[in-house]
């Protein structure tokens, strides 16, 4: 893998922020962009833009062909069956509160939801309103002091009650990637719907929905070079076939009178009114690019990086660091610098232009369960480098001696 022709793809890498070339290690929050992508939307509204499958034109029908081609693209990417079971959303967030309204309908007081006491917000709150108006049950899956699952009652977690289990593929505080296939089996043994919140595996390592078994997989483009605002919901066919949609509106009915309405086909049942085109076109663009490189590739220089990371990190004086070894996590190292407050970190960092994220990262149940609240996190992608790592090094050997004083 050639990472400074990568980094020639990225025109924002040039960027000077703060007198200092821009260190960008935010990747678990969102990917900077190549020159492909961004040239894949200004290519679709300077020769094709147009709304897709009402128009009887040719540009509207180049736009429809397009964005379809971007569904079946996404399909192969992730092993799906087939376009029909690839909705695209704006977000993974959007996709799991379809999720968690539609397939929660018929719930009540008795039915249990099993989540893992790592989720992000977007993996709980869904639930959590749910949960409120229907009347059933949450339960989690707790966390050891490794950051790692405790799967050991995984057994009596999962009751006859338990309809669902909705777990993350891959901690973005923690890095741990979790055992998902034997989630995903511990849950279809008890007869429960298994949905996999991918969105911080996805972009890293090759996730196939056939080989996982998973029931719904959801990710969100901007976290793979894709742009905000167009996300990914896998479901198996039949599912999304028996699925109420969440959103209604255009284009996702078949007919409509003033009493009722039938749906569409899927995949456009659950894509109400005019999508997001241009998000779906540069979805498929960040797809070719990816896969020009190979998962396998990106998955292991990802590994490498987090593992020169953390290597680097617990060389530093009072650094708590969470999480599994390197080993065994993503590509993304969450810290705290003995008291210093991890915003003060990451004004420092900045000022010599490294971009990390602090704060407590959508997931506050976790946060107060690690004691704390808040940590810095660097997280990693095709185009960072070592000798990135060794600049934040340095930025936080100068932030400990200045804040620690
Ligand atoms: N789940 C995980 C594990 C995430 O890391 C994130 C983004 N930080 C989300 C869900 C939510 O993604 P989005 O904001 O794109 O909906």
């Amino acid at each position: 893998m050639n990472v400074e022709k990568i980094r020639g793809d990225f025109p924002i890498l040039e960027t000077m922020v703060n007198g200092h070339k821009l260190v960008y290690l935010d990747n678990a929050a969102t990917t900077q962009k190549p020159r492909q992508v961004i040239q894949a939307i200004s290519e679709y509204y300077e020769k094709y833009n147009a709304n897709i499958h009402r128009a009887m034109h040719s540009l509207g029908e180049q736009a429809t062909q397009a964005y379809e081609n971007a569904h079946k693209k996404t399909a192969e990417f992730i092993g799906a069956e087939s376009m029909r079971e690839i909705v695209f959303t704006r977000n993974t967030t959007e996709s799991l509160n379809a999720l968690a309204n539609s397939l929660t309908l018929n719930f009540g007081k008795k039915d249990e939801v099993l989540l893992t006491e790592m989720e992000h917000h977007s993996n709980l709150v869904p639930w959590l309103l749910q949960s409120k108006r229907k009347g059933f049950m949450i339960k989690y899956i707790p966390v050891k002091e490794n950051g790692e699952l405790d799967l050991s009652n995984l057994e009596k977690l999962i009751t006859e009650n338990t309809k669902i289990v909705s777990i993350t593929h891959c901690s973005n505080v923690l890095g741990t990637i979790n055992p998902a296939k034997e989630i995903i089996d511990a849950a279809h043994e008890k007869n429960a719907l298994a949905i996999i919140d991918a969105a911080q595996s996805v972009p890293h390592m090759k996730v196939d929905v056939k080989q996982l078994g998973c029931d719904f997989l959801v990710f969100s483009g901007h976290k793979m070079l894709a742009p905000t605002g167009i996300g990914v919901l896998y479901g198996r066919e039949q599912l999304l076939e028996n699925m109420e949609p969440f959103l209604g509106g255009g284009e996702m009915i078949h007919e409509v009178w003033f009493d009722k309405a039938t749906w569409n086909n899927l995949p456009w049942k659950f894509e109400a009114g005019t999508a997001n085109i241009e998000g779906g076109i540069a979805l498929a663009a960040a797809i070719d690019y990816l896969q020009k490189i190979g998962l396998g590739e990106i998955q292991r220089h990802g590994e490498k990086l987090v593992k020169y990371a953390f290597g680097q990190l617990q060389r530093l004086d009072y650094v708590k660091i969470y999480g599994p070894e390197p080993e065994e996590r993503g590509s993304l190292v969450s810290f705290n610098l003995g008291r210093i407050h991890a915003h003060d970190i990451a004004t420092m960092l900045d000022s010599k232009g490294i971009a990390i994220r602090s704060g407590h990262h959508c997931a506050q149940p976790l946060m107060r369960k690690l004691g704390v609240t808040g940590a810095a996190r660097a997280s990693f992608y095709l185009y960072n480098t070592r000798e990135e790592i060794d600049k934040l090094i340095e930025g936080l050997r100068v932030t400990a001696e200045v804040l620690a004083r």
